[in-house]
């Protein structure tokens, strides 16, 4: 299986260099050149086998040049009850008739970012044994909260490799925040930016394509990569859990082979839903892919009007993790939808660049709806939808979710439609514990963020996370703080290379 540019499609590598690469040089994104089916028997196979087996198996299927061994390495080391908190590493919680969540947060960072980050630098460690590159990684991350720390988690003290994550100061939560700055590790560095998650990630994009500071890295032997969901290495691991969701229901007896099953993700940079649109393309009966948004709702419009527009107010939610005006991943959608024409890409992007603003042809609006719903809530629909869960099913969620549940309750008002669904669930409600008590209506005026962590214990009944705990003993190594137009200098002065 080789892989081509969303921006190239002559472009041809083998899975090892895209996940090194992260982007290719012209400024694409790797996707495979065709996607690999399952066969109804092939998911029927993966009954009774562990997470981790299945994992190795879908693996096996678009990573071609890693051997059964290495992914096995992978894998193992990866999806474990030392770093997970459940054996199934992601659980499945029945919500209502037909309606389940699949909980994608029981990982060391508490977030769904882990069921990728965990194994991510396994990924590039083999990758770049493999390619014998002979050169320490840098992975600069911009993060809206959660992969920062999922990141930093996965990358700790991982020989050959440096991290530095950027965060917009004001855009993360409180427990978010606490989380990043207390990391742990040798070979880490963390770095809040005074601006937004877009700008984090422009920095960033920035930064990997100065012709000066890759030469000064060459120079250096150091590469960078990225662990953010532009990186191939990110979004296949996505891919598992949709596959394993659908295997766990049918054992189960929750639904039959070949049933159709519609998914819902909240939504940010789209990495989490493509995920679940390459599962479907793979041959997983996956009905409607519901998209949900919170108010920047910028996929929303585009879903319904085949224009994208960045052009709007950015909003800080209490669903900071998908306060997002740019979906990276909405390339690769539009690469394989637009028929792997290149050129179409490329001028879209370059609009988005010089414009804000691109429109799509008619044929790929036509397929786009036909795959897709999208809505949105804002914070006070996500609060009531915290609070009904509570109060009706009790069950607790958090923010990101209720945006999920209060989209899905919409689509299915509209709609009618009553095909068996999945929710996503990307976040422990512990990492969100202001907001959460807020909507359930237990805050008692507790300022300190532990004191809430332990009211919404009492509250929801659910055990706080070990990983969460630990923090509060953890004393703050990393203060800095600067401006947008700071972070090459930062990154450079933080890599001894100025
Ligand atoms: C990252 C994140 C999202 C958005 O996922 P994308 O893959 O960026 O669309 C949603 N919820 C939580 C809790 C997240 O951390």
């Amino acid at each position: 299986m080789f892989y081509k540019s969303t921006r190239n499609s002559s472009v041809r590598v083998e899975s090892a260099v895209a996940i090194a690469k992260s982007i290719s040089e012209e400024g694409g994104l790797f996707v495979p050149e065709s996607i690999p089916m399952l066969s109804m028997d092939e998911l029927r196979a993966l009954l009774g086998k562990t997470y981790a087996q299945r994992a190795a198996y879908i693996f096996s299927k678009y990573l071609t040049d890693f051997t059964e061994s290495e992914l096995r390495y992978c894998t193992e080391r990866a999806y474990t009850t030392k770093a997970f908190d459940t054996e199934n590493i992601a659980e499945l919680a029945h919500l209502f008739d037909g309606t389940y969540m699949l909980e994608l947060w029981h990982g060391p960072t508490c977030a769904f970012k882990d069921m990728a980050l965990q194994i991510l630098p396994y990924f590039l460690t083999t990758a770049v044994k493999k390619l014998s590159l002979e050169k320490k990684v840098v992975i600069l991350v911009a993060t809206s909260g959660d992969t920062g720390k999922a990141a930093l988690e996965g990358f700790k003290d991982v020989p050959g490799t440096e991290i530095l994550v950027f965060y917009p100061e004001e855009g993360v939560s409180d427990m978010q925040k606490r989380q990043m700055t207390t990391q742990e590790g040798e070979n880490v560095a963390v770095c809040a930016v005074k601006g937004n998650f877009d700008d984090c990630q422009n920095g960033v994009k920035q930064i990997f394509t100065d012709k000066d500071v890759l030469a000064i890295m060459e120079q250096g032997g150091f590469a960078f990569s990225s662990a953010n969901s532009i990186n191939w290495g990110r979004l296949v691991p996505q891919i598992v859990y949709y596959v394993s969701a659908y295997v766990t229901l049918a054992e189960d007896g929750e639904l039959n082979y070949g049933d159709q099953l519609n998914v819902v993700v909240p939504t940010g940079n789209f990495g989490n839903i493509l995920a679940a649109y390459y599962a479907k393309q793979m041959g997983v009966p996956i009905g409607k892919l519901i998209c949900a948004s919170n108010v920047n709702k910028v996929l929303t419009d585009f879903i319904r009007t085949g224009i994208y527009d960045r052009n709007r107010d950015f909003h800080a939610t209490i669903s900071p993790s998908m306060d997002i005006l740019i979906s990276s991943n909405l390339e690769r959608l539009l690469y394989l939808l637009a028929d792997e024409d290149d050129a179409q890409i490329q001028k879209w992007f370059g609009l988005l660049a010089s414009t804000g603003c691109y429109e799509v042809t008619d044929a790929v609006k036509e397929k786009l709806t036909e795959l897709f719903y999208g809505g949105f809530c804002d914070d006070t629909e996500t609060k009531e939808t915290i609070g009904k869960l509570y109060q009706e099913y009790g069950y607790t969620c958090d923010t990101h979710t209720a945006v999920a549940v209060k989209v899905y309750q919409d689509y299915r008002k509209e709609t009618g439609d009553i095909t068996k669904t999945l929710i996503a669930s990307t976040a422990s409600p512990f990492k969100f514990s202001g907001s959460v008590l807020e909507a359930i209506g237990a805050e008692s005026g507790e300022t300190d963020e532990y004191a809430k962590v332990e009211q919404l214990k009492q509250a929801s009944g659910l055990k706080i996370p070990q990983s969460l705990a630990a923090l509060q003993q953890k004393p703050r190594r990393f203060t800095d703080s600067i401006e947008k137009t700071e972070m090459r200098q930062f990154a450079l002065k933080k890599l001894h290379l100025s």
